[in-house]
């Protein structure tokens, strides 16, 4: 099974890097839907969020802090930002390992389309 993120995880697909540790990194998105685009992904593959299992609860919350403080970083937490998991085909999950999107530095609607 090849996976796009698991091969920027282990360095073997490049990626302009936001942050990077020992559970996830983050890199910006090569196709941004907003100014401000990150996605924040486990080195651990999970496939999606019907895949997480109890055990991936501390991990999850580790992403969303690390989304939090990337939006400080890059600016955006003051106006606002949005955090996005896509699960499944009506929502155009498309690469299927788990990856929290940050998206901000426009005005976002809502509903989403
Ligand atoms: P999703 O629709 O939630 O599965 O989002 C997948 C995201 O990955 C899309 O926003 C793509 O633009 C992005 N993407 C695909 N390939 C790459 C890549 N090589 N580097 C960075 N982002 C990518
Ligand atoms: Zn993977």
């Amino acid at each position: 099974m090849s996976c796009l993120f698991c091969g920027i995880v282990e360095g073997k697909i490049p990626s302009r890097k936001a942050y990077e540790d020992d559970r996830m990194l983050a890199f910006h998105d090569i196709n941004p839907q907003a100014p401000t685009h990150v996605l924040v992904v486990p080195r651990k593959h999970v496939t999606s969020l019907l895949d997480l299992s109890q055990e991936d609860e501390p991990l999850v919350g580790a992403m969303v802090s690390r989304a939090r403080e990337l939006a400080r970083e890059l600016g955006v937490a003051e106006r606002g930002f949005r955090l996005v998991f896509n699960c499944g085909d009506d929502a155009g999950y498309s690469v299927h390992h788990i990856h929290l999107h940050l998206l901000g530095g426009r005005p976002l609607a809502w509903p989403p389309g």
